[in-house]
Parts: C-alpha cells; sequence; structure tokens
C-alpha cells in the first residue's frame, strides 16, 4: 500500500486506519515535521481533537527525536514513567511524561528518512487496555522506516503539484493580460475608425460653409477655428490608428519653437482657467528637425495635458529648447561641420505638479497605464507619444520627483547645419 501510494494525504490515512484497526488502538496520528515551518502538520488522525496536535516545531518530543544524525526507538510511556520513579531528578523524563500526559497518548515513534525527522506518530492504549507487545513494538519500527521513504516521496510529489499549479496561474494570468491588452487596442482602433466618419462630415461641411461665406464675416474665425480643431482631432485618431500599423508620415525640415508656439495657442485658455502660468525659454538658433509637425504637435498636448493634470491647484509649466550637446563658445565653421548628425535638439517640459511614484515610474510609458481612472484617463498619451517620437530617431525620457514635479525631455536629431539652416 505505501509503495503504490503518492498521495500524501491518502499515504497517513491508509497508515493510520489500518494501524489502528490492526494494533485495536483508541487513538492514532502522523505528523509531519517541515524543516522551515514554525508548526507540524497533522498528516493524518483518529480520535484526538485537533486542537491538542497542534504542536509546535520545538515541542520536547520533536526536540527530543530530533537531534542530528542520531536515531532514537520508541518513547513508551509506561516505560518511562518507570524510569521517571526510579530516578526522579531526570527532568527531561518528566517534561516528556508531561508532553505525553497532555496529548493522551501512551506511545510515540518517530519516523525518520537517512537520520532526518520528518514526522512523528502517536498512538493510545488498545481498547482492550492490553499492553502493547515487543513484536509490535518492532512492527511498527520497520513499518515506520519504510514509511519515511513514502511519505517523503509523497511530500516531493506535493510540492511540485503546488509549484505547477503555481506555474500555471502564473501564465494565465500573463495570458489574460495580454489578451486584455489585445482586446482594448483592437477597441481602440474600431472606436477610432468610427471617428473618422463623423470627422470627414464636420470637416467637409465647415469647408462648404467657409465657401458660402463672405471672409469679412465674423463667423467665418468661428468656423476656422472649428475647422482646425477638426483637422486636429483627425490627426489623433490617425495617430491611435499609427499605433496599430505603421503608415508614412510627411516628414520635413521644421522648427521646433515655431511648432511649440503655435501648439500653445491651443491650450492657453485652458491655462489660464487652470492658474497655471506658462514659461517660454526658447534657445534662439535652434536648428531645424526633420519631422512631422502635427504629430510632434500632438505629442506637445499630450505632454502638456498630462502636465496640468499633475497640477490641480496650478502651478507652473516650464517649456524649453536648447540644443545638446551644448555648442562650445568658440566654435569655428569648419567643426560645425565636421559633427553636425551628433547634434540633438532638446525640448524640456518641466512641472510643478505632483511627481510620479517611483512604482509607477517604469509603467508611464506602456500602453492603457493610467493612474488617473478610467474616466479621466486612457494611458495613451505617453505610449503614443513615445512611439512617435522613437520614429522621428529621437527619445522621450523622463525624470521626477514626488510632490515636486516632472520633466519630460525630449531628444531629437538635429538636421544638418548644411543647407538646412536656411530650410
Ligand atoms: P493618461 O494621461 O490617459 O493617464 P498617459 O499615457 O498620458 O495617459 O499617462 C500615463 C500616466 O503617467 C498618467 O496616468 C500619470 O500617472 C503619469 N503621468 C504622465 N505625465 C505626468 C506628469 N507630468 N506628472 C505626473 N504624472 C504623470
Amino acid at each position: 500500500m505505501m509503495r503504490n501510494t503518492i498521495n500524501l494525504e491518502k499515504l497517513c490515512k491508509d497508515l493510520t486506519y489500518t494501524l489502528m484497526t490492526k494494533l485495536t488502538a483508541k487513538k492514532m496520528a502522523i505528523l509531519l515535521v517541515e524543516e522551515e515551518s514554525p508548526f507540524v502538520i497533522i498528516g493524518a488522525q483518529e480520535g484526538f481533537d485537533e486542537a491538542t496536535l497542534a504542536l509546535s516545531s520545538n515541542n520536547p518530543l520533536i526536540e527530543y527525536f530530533n537531534i542530528q544524525g542520531i536515531q532514537k526507538e520508541l518513547l513508551v510511556y509506561n516505560e518511562i514513567a518507570k524510569q521517571s520513579e526510579e530516578d526522579p531528578s531526570d527532568r527531561d523524563l518528566t517534561v516528556l511524561i508531561r508532553e505525553m500526559e497532555k496529548l493522551g497518548v501512551s506511545l510515540v515513534g518517530p519516523i525518520y528518512i537517512k537520520g532526518r525527522l520528518i514526522g512523528l506518530f502517536f498512538l493510545d492504549d488498545k481498547r482492550s487496555e492490553d499492553i502493547y507487545t515487543e513484536d509490535e513494538f518492532s512492527m511498527l519500527e520497520i513499518i515506520f522506516s519504510q514509511a519515511g521513504t513514502s511519505i517523503e516521496n509523497a511530500r516531493l510529489y506535493k510540492r511540485v503539484q503546488e509549484q505547477m499549479e503555481e506555474l500555471k496561474k502564473n501564465q494565465s494570468e500573463q495570458l489574460m493580460q495580454s489578451a486584455k491588452l489585445a482586446s482594448v487596442g483592437e477597441l481602440a482602433v474600431s472606436v477610432a475608425h468610427e471617428i473618422n466618419n463623423p470627422l470627414t462630415g464636420i470637416l467637409g461641411f465647415t469647408s462648404l460653409l467657409l465657401s458660402e461665406m463672405p471672409p469679412e464675416d465674423p463667423r467665418t474665425k468661428d468656423l476656422k477655428v472649428i475647422e482646425s480643431e477638426a483637422l486636429r482631432s483627425r490627426q489623433i485618431v490617425r495617430n491611435l490608428l499609427d499605433f496599430s500599423r505603421s503608415h508614412g508620415s510627411k516628414k520635413e525640415a521644421i522648427d521646433i519653437n515655431g511648432v511649440i508656439r503655435n501648439t500653445l495657442t491651443l491650450i492657453q485658455y485652458q491655462a489660464k482657467t487652470s492658474n497655471i502660468n506658462i514659461v517660454e525659454k526658447f534657445a534662439k538658433d535652434l536648428p531645424p528637425v526633420q519631422a512631422d509637425a502635427d504629430q510632434l504637435k500632438q505629442v506637445f498636448i499630450n505632454l502638456i495635458k498630462n502636465a496640468f493634470d499633475a497640477m490641480p491647484k496650478g502651478g507652473m509649466l516650464t517649456i524649453e529648447t536648447s540644443t545638446l550637446p551644448e555648442k562650445p563658445l568658440m566654435l569655428n565653421r569648419t567643426s560645425l561641420h565636421e559633427s553636425p548628425s551628433e547634434e540633438m535638439v532638446m525640448i524640456q517640459f518641466k512641472d510643478s505638479g505632483m511627481g510620479i511614484h517611483p512604482d509607477n515610474i517604469q509603467n508611464i510609458f506602456d500602453p492603457f497605464f493610467t493612474t488617473k481612472g478610467r474616466q479621466m484617463g486612457t494611458g495613451l498619451g505617453l505610449s503614443i507619444s513615445y512611439n512617435i517620437i522613437e520614429k522621428h530617431g529621437g527619445r522621450l525620457e523622463v525624470e521626477s520627483e514626488l510632490g515636486k514635479g516632472s520633466n519630460f525631455m525630449i531628444k531629437l536629431p538635429a538636421l544638418s547645419h548644411q543647407g538646412s539652416r536656411n530650410v
């Protein structure tokens, strides 16, 4: 039976039941000792109150048997009680007797495997009140020396099974997470397609109205705003679609300072009502970059909107442009021509907002990561921006201090000075 059972609970149960029946004992239990566990584990028991078996790993009975390299024999209550009567000064014996009385057992045996204690078994008196015979003691010792190996195997098997379960759970969580991401991505793309159609209608009718309206009509200005905002929306939708499948964008030499100024006109009103002071620190002779102005505008809007969100009570947003590496003061034309490709244009968006928690900083560029809740955030702004900047051969980086603010830095390769200054 022992050799055929790999199930730990069944093994302990069958062993307990068979031995109890054969020996006609009143109670029996098998306790398992785990190396790092502070308590023993009940393998199986018959007739005990479970609470009395909840022993700690440093119970005197366990310590008695658990001595490295020494395999002890069964403890028989009647025998040690007799020894104790003969030598009442033996404190160790008194402690063991007290423990056996507390448990209500007349026999305690160890379960060893290669000299290591892995469990104990307890037996109470026989129902007949007859005492156990020497043959029965020998039988128990033989059985439990074999049981040690079977219990250890079953325990290892159980551990492997638990690890397999854990692995399966983790894997399925990961799969679910990526499936969720994929389906949300698909949803975003299909919504983007849906929005594209009404936008085409808005743009078509706006340009129709514009063409019918005399230019001096004051409503022309409003219509132009509708048109440019609808165009911007269409660009956002296109970028969202871009995110799932890339198609070529139209890149040309552009002046970054100009694009930022242009972007700021769109959010000026919101800055005012949100009590946010925008400080512009634009480098004067910034080299141009080869870029899609609409896409960069969208990146700037994303970063500015995030900065606004990070300062709900108002604050300061500094937008700074510069050239990297800093130009040496004494620069002759030759050196300018020699290393034009290393030059980068840096655009910084520094806010005095709440900052980003160090636990989140790894995730902020992930699609759909947001701390703003589903109503307020989509978690797409930074991942789209990151993607756009990467496609321009640049980098989007962040530095942030909790409670002080964040600095989002865009680095874009500057266009070669040869011929590009005049673009
Ligand atoms: P969303 O704005 O929809 O949440 P984003 O991808 O733009 O999505 O941003 C992801 C997250 O990054 C935000 O939810 C926020 O936690 C954090 N974050 C982005 N910009 C800032 C900022 N300037 N200050 C503080 N946290 C920011």
